[in-house]
């Protein structure tokens, strides 16, 4: 159940003519979201979309994407994947996240107080105004997140937890960027934060975080491992990353021969038994912070005796271009509810027997059926380049990984006809009724990744 009381809506009230951290209120909208808290400055002309304006703006881009998409239009990013996104955010909601959008330039004088302005020198991309102000394009957002607590004022003990996460471009400085998506200088992921008042509530939300990293990666499909890993610049108490299983991974993980435990050392760190070297890809990262930023950073809250100690805090981040990247290194079909599209549709080739006698009206008859189907509503395609050859085009559709594969074969001429349904490895030759109960009967086993994600 959502609760008004845990929402994040900073309120304030502008006094007439005032003026409020650099900016200045000019207009009854930025006077109301301000005063409502869906919105708050950062910086000059920068501003942190709050949980509430973040689900008007998801809804709004739903919107605006159903009826630009059925226009024709297709969504691009550029220049890398922006907002792109693998699965719908159910998994990290659940666990009590609530969703804003903080600006992708930080001012630098944060990351000076944090002390990774130094640390992290030369990854990362900094940015100067013409004021000779100084930002640095956020590769992740620990200052700017703690900085926008410490603004709002003490949160009450009553608010915590208190999980805000985010979807958006992080930028790095790559020395050497490469593996296409695996190592870009801009790219996309989700990072979310965590803050608390005592310890114990930290690592009780981590591990509630860690759940639904679980069942995201479950839901794909992958072979994800959660393995110790040390803190590096970010800091704190324990970190763990998230590695899965790709033969083309530049990280590699050790399986202990004895235990089974993995770990990122060549020597178990258990039973000092030897490890089976695997290849593998990082999605994600989690760390406990507790105070590393806050304490700087000056954000605090007020316990019940109305002492105002640092917040505890552990933040937790998935790269989305490198999930995708790990979905296809994975092979095979696309995990279900990641296709770009669900089903593709091979009709006859042109001036077959076949096509003489079954016409284009009846593509779209079968068309029209396979989206009765609610997992395939909207989500399935037609490979309508007749010139080419069924086989052909069954080449490219197995490269592509589409998880159902509906074929107009010879035995679309039967009565009634049949068709072949080609799903992995595996074919069948299937009359409509038949092939609308395997599908449906895949899918109900396929957990989580209902069609709703794909349209969402
Ligand atoms: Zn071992």
């Amino acid at each position: 159940m959502r609760l008004l009381s845990k929402v994040f809506q900073p309120l304030i009230t502008i006094p007439k003519n005032a003026k409020i951290k650099s900016t200045e209120v000019t207009c009854k909208s930025q006077k109301l979201l301000l005063e409502c808290g869906l919105i708050r400055p950062t910086s000059s002309g920068l501003f942190a979309i709050l949980p509430l304006a973040q689900r008007a703006m998801d809804k709004l881009e739903t919107h605006i994407r159903k009826h630009i998409e059925a226009a024709g239009a297709q969504r691009i990013s550029l220049p890398s994947l922006t907002s792109a996104w693998l699965w719908d955010n159910k998994h990290i909601e659940a666990a009590g996240a609530q969703r804003i959008s903080l600006p992708s330039l930080t001012a630098a004088s944060l990351w000076d107080k944090s002390g990774r302005l130094q640390e992290m020198g030369p990854e990362l991309m900094k940015a100067t105004d013409r004021h000779g102000k100084q930002y640095v394009l956020a590769p992740t957002h620990e200052e700017a997140i703690t900085d926008l607590l410490a603004d709002v004022g003490p949160l009450s003990y009553k608010q915590l937890p208190l999980i805000l996460y985010q979807i958006s471009s992080k930028f790095r400085d790559e020395h050497r960027p490469k593996h296409g998506l695996l190592r870009a200088r801009q790219f996309t992921m989700m990072d979310a934060y965590s803050h608390h008042a005592t310890e114990e509530c930290v690592r009780n939300t981590y591990e509630r975080m860690s759940q639904a990293y679980r069942d995201i990666f479950e839901g794909l499909g992958l072979k994800v491992y959660r393995v110790e890993a040390p803190s590096g610049a970010m800091g704190g108490s324990l970190s763990h990353e998230w590695q899965a299983v790709a033969e083309a991974g530049e990280d590699s993980l050790t399986v202990c021969q004895r235990c089974q435990h993995v770990g990122l050392e060549a020597k178990c760190q258990r039973c000092g038994g030897e490890g089976e070297v695997v290849s593998s890809i990082e999605v994600g990262h989690t760390f406990v912070l507790n105070t590393r930023y806050s304490s700087p950073l000056g954000a605090c809250y007020t316990d019940a005796q109305g002492a105002r100690p640092a917040l505890r805090a552990a933040c937790y981040g998935v790269g989305g271009s490198r999930l995708l990247a790990a979905c296809v290194e994975a092979g095979g079909a696309w995990p279900r509810g990641v296709a770009p599209y669900s089903a593709l549709l091979v009709p006859p080739k042109e001036g077959s027997k076949e096509w003489q006698q079954l016409g284009w009206s009846s593509v779209e008859q079968v068309y029209s059926q396979l989206s009765v189907l609610p997992t395939l509503r909207d989500d399935v395609i037609v490979d309508d380049r007749c010139d080419m050859t069924i086989g052909k085009r069954l080449m490219q559709a197995n490269r592509m990984g589409y998880p159902y594969t509906v074929v107009m074969g010879k035995a679309a001429l039967e009565s009634p006809p049949r068709y072949e349904l080609v799903c992995g490895s595996s074919t069948q030759l299937l009359t409509m009724p038949e092939l609308l109960k395997t599908i449906d009967t895949m899918d109900q086993g396929n957990n989580n990744m209902a069609a709703e994600i794909v349209t969402a």
